[in-house]
This record gives structure tokens, sequence and C-alpha cells, in this order.
């Protein structure tokens, strides 16, 4: 089906590609729904279909039918002119949220924008933004100077000035860094690279609080939580706390690159003419999938459904926790799925890709899932299966 090996694939590589990822020794080829196939024809199961990317797996029919039909009329068109998949995607986010959209292209773009939008947006003088440990925002300058976490700074400092990290669920340290020259508060509702670590109870609340106590801003980075993937449109709304902005992007087309920024109204003006820019943003393939992408949530009520699946994988997780004290805590927020063990979880990535389901593992000791929305209960209870002999095989050394 592919005219080269994956062997051969990865010789090319090898000579020719940075080598600043580290990759599994496989080259996907083809795809659908949440299974993937390689290069030799090997099928996988995919709790993890596009690192959260591909919210509706690999092949969603509609969001393929959009591309294929937009690629033929107009692929790129910059932001000096109007174009409808742009004014209809911007509705079709902000009729679910709130304000207005500035698109661009990734999350880490996103957040970039958002920390001008919070600096631009309040009174002169007002710069810092507080961020929080085991954050992720991304990897350009300021979206991996917001990333509070050192691993990601090593090497490359000095940072950006102006951001501050405090600790998680605790209120009291993130008003002592408050001073008169804060701007914003930024935070993942659920914190996805560092953990799947849901906030505390009333958290979130008392953040708004102190926004509006000190007139802050306060900023969602949703890039991960974004378009249903908590269990409702945004995780702000999951979470009933609202914030000022949020940035998106992951799942927002279905795995075609876009990201965006919503913002509310009054705050939209402040990112002026000649501010911020982005010539790929709002590009009308992207904005054609994103549609596609929110009319199939919506039409297949993919929603409703992914409560459904994430309530079985509840079942199937809490069973094997009580048979195995290596799975230390279980922390589900619908479709973001973490199980923290009391072993590095790397290792669980292997055994399961030999088995053919892959997962991921992320900040040393747990293993994170993030399935489609329209998984099928007969592939959450097939993949279990292989995670649940994975992990009694590993609880045995
Ligand atoms: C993935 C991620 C980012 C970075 O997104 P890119 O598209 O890789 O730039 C930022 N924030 C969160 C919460 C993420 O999960």
């Amino acid at each position: 089906m592919s005219h080269r090996s994956s062997e051969q694939t990865i010789a090319l590589f090898d000579k020719y590609v940075v080598p600043n990822y580290r990759r599994y020794p496989v080259c996907l080829v083809k795809g659908e729904g949440s299974y993937v196939w390689n290069a030799e024809g090997k099928r996988y199961l995919d709790f993890f279909p596009g690192w959260g990317c591909n919210m509706l797996g690999y092949t969603p029919q509609k969001v393929i039918k959009a591309i294929q039909e937009q690629a033929a009329k107009l692929i790129h068109v910059p932001n000096t002119w109007y174009t409808e998949p742009q004014g209809e995607f911007a509705e079709a986010l902000c009729t679910r949220s709130f304000g207005k959209a500035f698109f661009c292209n990734s999350g880490a773009e996103a957040n970039e924008g958002a920390i001008k939008l919070a600096r631009l947006h309040t009174p002169a003088g007002k710069y810092k933004i507080i961020t929080f440990l085991d954050g992720f925002h991304g990897r350009t300058f300021g979206a991996v100077t917001a990333t509070a976490q050192p691993k990601y700074h090593d090497g490359i400092g000095p940072m950006l000035p102006g951001f501050l990290y405090s600790p998680r669920n605790d209120l009291q340290a993130v008003r002592d860094l408050i001073d008169d020259e804060t701007a914003a508060i930024m935070i993942e509702p659920v914190q996805g690279e560092g953990g799947v670590n849901i906030p505390a109870p009333g958290f979130l609340q008392g953040l708004r609080k102190l926004c509006d106590e000190f007139g802050l801003l306060l900023i969602f980075d949703e890039v991960q939580t974004c378009t249903g993937r908590t269990g409702n449109w945004f995780a702000y709304q999951t979470f009933g706390v609202q914030p000022d902005i949020i940035t998106m992007a992951k799942g927002i087309a279905s795995g075609v690159a876009c990201g965006a920024i919503i913002c509310k109204d009054e705050v939209a003006p402040s990112l002026r003419p000649g501010m911020h820019a982005s010539t790929f943003g709002g590009n009308p393939i992207a904005m054609a999938a994103g549609l596609a992408t929110i009319e199939t949530i919506e039409e297949e009520q993919l929603i409703p459904h992914s409560r459904k699946m994430s309530e079985r994988f509840r079942q199937h997780f809490e069973k094997l926790k009580a048979e195995l004290p290596l799975i230390r805590e279980l922390r589900i927020c619908n479709m973001m799925l973490g199980l923290e063990l009391a072993i590095p979880a790397t290792p669980a990535v292997a055994k399961c890709m030999e088995r053919g389901l892959l997962i991921n593992a992320t900040h040393d000791t747990v293993v994170r899932l993030l399935p489609a929305l329209n998984i099928t209960p007969a592939q959450v209870d097939e993949g279990c299966d292989i995670l649940a002999t994975v992990l009694r095989e590993m609880a045995n050394g």
C-alpha cells in the first residue's frame, strides 16, 4: 500500500530531517476512524490520535469533503480580503462561546497573540503574566516562557521578561504574585502535558475573582481542551467560569493546522490593525475544515456520545485500579484521561504498541489518552483490555 517500507522512510529521515523529535520506529500511512495502519499493513487502535488533534479520528467524511471542495475553489487568500469560510467559522465558534475570533495556525501562535493582546489591552506599565507550575503553552518564546517547566527553558535563555509562576490550586500564592504591573493570569483549565491535572473545586472561580478585584485579564489556554474534549464545547463551560480570552488549536479543525483566539467584544479592538497578524491565519482550507468539524460534532451528537464513552473508560479503569495498586490515581475529564502510575509510564507505550494500541505517556508517570470523540464502545473495550494486559504485566515486574 505504500511504496517504501518503514525502514526506507526512516533512512530518509536520518539523512535529511532535523533530529529534534524522539520518534517511534514506525511509518504511518493511512487511517480510518480510530484505527491507523503502518507501511507494512499493521493496524493500530489509537487512543491518542494526532496528539489530540484528530478530534474525529483519521477520516471524518464531512471534513474531507469540505477540504476537497474548498481546495478546488480557493486554497489561500490573505487577510487583506474577506472570505466566507472565515466569517462562518468565526460565527460557529463565537456563537458556541462568546466575543470575537482571531485566527492563526497553532497553539503556540494563539498563546503569543493572547499575551500580546493582554499587554495591549491593559493600561501602560502592566505587562506581567502569571502562569502555573507544570503548565504547557507551546514552544515559541512567549509561550515557552509562559510554560513554567525548567526542562523547556534549558539552554535557550534569557527568557522573555514578565512571567511569574504560581503553584496550582493555591489562590493565596497567586494573590501574592499580583502587583501594579500585572496584566493577566493564564492557565490551562485542565493541564494536559503536565499530567491531566484537573483543577481543585473553586480554584478557577477564585482566579476569576482575583482578576475582577485587580483588573486583570483571565486567559484560558484551551488548546487541548477545546471543541468538545471536556464534554462541552469549551472547558470554561465545563467548570462554569467565564474567561476574558481563550486560545485554542489542536482539535478545532480535525487535524488541519489551525489556531484561534476568542476574546470578549470589549477586548477585541485592542488587537488593532498593524499590531498583530498571521499570513496563513484564517486560510479558507483550515476554516472549511473547522466549520465541518463543528457541524459533524453537532450533527452526530458527539459531545453526548463522548460523555458515554468517558463513563465506559472510567468503569474499565476503576475496576483495574481496584485490582492493581500500581495505578495510583485516575484523572478523567471526559475525553482527557490520565492514569497516574506508581512507576514510569513510558514502558507502557512500547508494550501497548506491540499489541496494536497507541497511547501516550507524559509527566514521567502518567498514561495519557485523548481519544477521538467518535470512538465506539467496542473500540473502548478493545483498547482497555490491551492496556489492562500491559499494566498487569508491568505490575508483575
Ligand atoms: C499542544 C499545546 C500547546 C502548543 O500547541 P502547538 O500547536 O504545538 O503550538 C499549547 N498549549 C496547550 C495546552 C497544548 O496542549
